[in-house]
């Protein structure tokens, strides 16, 4: 039995990749894997996919998009809104990822802005932070995320539907892992924001994901951290490692 305060929570962010194909592979570990009941599981395809997914998949696991704007219908080519992510049945969206901010430009403001628009149409948001190794090497760690969990909470009312990812960017798609050390020390800065800033039972009770690099080798020390609620996995995602890595909590 799970002694854990807040449920172990890891998604697996697809990125830009699959194919109906390719996408076979993957829902097939996931149903047939032997996932902890102890775990919940998010898997976030690419928005072509998500409608497949979401009616593939068992109902244990839930279905994220990877981004959505900030309005629900309206001139904005390109983009998909949390409505419709919610009518195709996805029930989560992952926002202010790493690779939004710095390849598409997001500003804290309007990934601010995502979240609140998203929470209000009954989404779930997995909300990333995270510095750059420019930050980290220059001390500026925990003003970087402090920043950006500031702009996200300003229009969070209702922080049961929310998980904070802390993804340093030196860490995602690198190889690079964050050491478990390194990761509780923000995860506690965090959370201890939250106490300071919001209150002391959201800090207690709001799950701190770690994102970057993660894989079957490294997830348990990750996972055995105070602070540390689970992880946000990006190419380990596509593999029957992910498995392994939703059960690091056991
Ligand atoms: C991510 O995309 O959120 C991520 C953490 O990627 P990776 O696991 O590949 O570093």
């Amino acid at each position: 039995m799970s002694v854990r305060e807040r449920k172990f929570f890891v998604g697996g962010n697809w990125k830009m990749n699959g194919s109906y194909e390719s996408i076979e592979a993957i829902l097939k570990f996931l149903t047939e894997g032997n996932i902890s009941h102890d775990t919940e599981v998010v898997v976030a395809p690419p928005s072509a996919y998500l409608a497949h997914v979401r009616q593939k998949l068992p109902n244990n696991i839930s279905v994220a998009a990877q981004n959505c704007y900030k309005c629900n219908k309206g001139a904005f080519t390109g983009e998909i809104s949390p409505s419709m992510v919610k009518d195709v049945g996805a029930e989560w969206v992952i926002l202010g990822h790493s690779e939004r901010r710095n390849v598409f430009g997001e500003s804290n403001e309007l990934i601010g802005e995502k979240v609140g628009a998203a929470l209000e149409e009954g989404l779930k948001v997995i909300a990333c932070i995270g510095e750059k190794l420019s930050e980290r090497e220059s001390g500026q760690t925990n003003s970087v995320v402090q920043e950006q969990l500031a702009a996200m909470a300003a229009h969070i009312k209702d922080w049961s539907r929310v998980v904070i990812a802390y993804e340093p960017v030196w860490a995602i798609g690198t190889g690079r892992t964050a050491t478990p050390e390194q990761a509780q020390e923000v995860h506690a800065f965090l959370r201890k924001w939250l106490s300071d800033n919001v209150s002391l039972s959201i800090s207690q009770q709001t799950r701190i994901i770690y994102g970057g690099s993660v894989n079957a080798a490294n997830c348990r020390d990750l996972a055995a951290q105070g602070d540390v609620d689970g992880s946000l996995v990006g190419g380990a995602s596509l593999k029957p490692d992910f498995v392994t890595i939703a059960n690091a909590c056991q």
